[in-house]
């Protein structure tokens, strides 16, 4: 039986791109290791809506969280949190050494626009952080408007975490002004874990510059000189079948249409959120809902470990809740490839268990 992976990631990969991971592996130094990541950046920019450049890890998206506010951060970084993934960013910047401090919102809430302008008419930061699709709490951040805020301060790197949403939700990177856009691809993107990539602005390459201590793995200006040096390669040894994957499953993306896929996700999201609405609460501020998970709210104390236990046995997983949520809410993930009767699937199979 085929399992159905309904966490916020990693989730299934269809068998095609499984295939992918084992084409034969290459060197990492020849023409085609140059031409394969030349194929990836041109994709990843259609899925951002980007002109800048690509630069991709392999890590999963932590890594490159860390290198973008260690390697960007020249006078002090702004972290906007409203949640668990948000809070590692902070942590990033302390452990790391970069003057860092943490703006938090109540759990279920957004950050709001208007809070990131009185945080930065102070001055002192030169680097911000947003997390767009919260996996904690379901929150969907509107980093549009904060987008508008920043068009005021020039000198100001704009870094957001999409791990969990982009390939699912629309991220138009030029247009919203994001500087470091990063994302993982073992979520909404459809692929095994351990790959990660993120945009990289003309901007954020200045910054970068004027930072001297970037470290050495997750330095991102060394990423991109080593891309305009070489010639779209890698600075240490990439994971090649990840990559061999990565640029099949980004073609597949783009052959269903950006568009057909975000609005693929709006129609499971919605499937999703009226089972909950009809059983259960939503935790999270309607207004900000994520359209790749549903953070469900426990109102019938359910035991969840029980229930994953019963959907296991019938090729299903959903996940708890995170951090401090863990035991007042649950989560279900709809992203990636699966289809609104995949989803319709899982709440039957939830149905017949729970006895509703
Ligand atoms: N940010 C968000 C919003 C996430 O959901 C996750 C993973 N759950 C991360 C960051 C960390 O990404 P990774 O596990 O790929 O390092």
């Amino acid at each position: 039986m085929s399992k159905k992976l309904f966490i916020p990631g990693p989730i299934d990969v269809s068998e095609d791109v499984l295939e992918q991971m084992a084409t034969p592996v290459i060197s990492h130094r020849s023409k085609e290791a140059s031409e394969l990541q030349k194929s990836i950046t041109e994709k990843a920019k259609k899925l951002f809506y980007t002109d800048n450049e690509i630069l991709l890890s392999t890590s999963s998206g932590t890594g490159l969280m860390e290198g973008s506010i260690r390697c960007c951060t020249s006078k002090r970084a702004a972290v906007f949190s409203c949640g668990s993934f948000g809070d590692r960013w902070h942590k990033m910047g302390i452990t790391n050494g970069v003057p860092t401090d943490l703006f938090k919102v109540e759990l279920g809430h957004a950050i709001e626009p208007e809070m990131v302008d009185k945080v930065l008419a102070t001055g002192k930061y030169d680097l911000i952080t947003v997390t767009h699709n919260e996996t904690s709490t379901g929150i969907r951040n509107s980093i549009e408007d904060i987008g508008q805020i920043l068009k005021k301060y020039d000198d100001v790197v704009y870094c957001v975490d999409t791990v969990s949403s982009a390939g699912g939700i629309k991220i138009p990177v030029d247009e919203i002004g994001i500087d470091i856009c990063i994302t993982s691809v073992q979520k909404a993107i459809g692929l095994p874990p351990g790959m990660s990539l993120c945009t990289f602005s003309e901007k954020a390459r200045k910054r970068a510059e004027k930072v001297p201590n970037r470290g050495v793995y997750f330095d991102l200006l060394a990423m991109y000189e080593y891309i305009k040096k070489k010639n779209y390669q890698y600075p240490s040894t990439p994971s090649l079948s990840h990559m061999f994957a990565l640029n099949y499953q980004l073609e597949k993306i783009l052959k269903e249409g950006l568009e057909n896929r975000f609005k693929r996700h709006e129609n499971m999201a919605k499937i999703v959120r009226n089972w909950a609405e009809e059983h259960f609460e939503i935790f999270t501020d309607k207004n900000h809902l994520s359209n790749t998970l549903t953070v469900v709210k426990n109102t019938q104390n359910i035991d969840v470990s029980k229930l994953n236990e019963e959907l296991q046995k019938r090729g299903y997983l959903i996940a708890n809740g995170y951090g401090e949520l863990k035991d007042k809410t649950f989560r279900i993930s709809h992203m990636g490839d699966y289809t609104e009767e995949d989803v319709r699937d899982l709440l039957k199979n939830i149905d017949e268990i729970l006895g509703f």
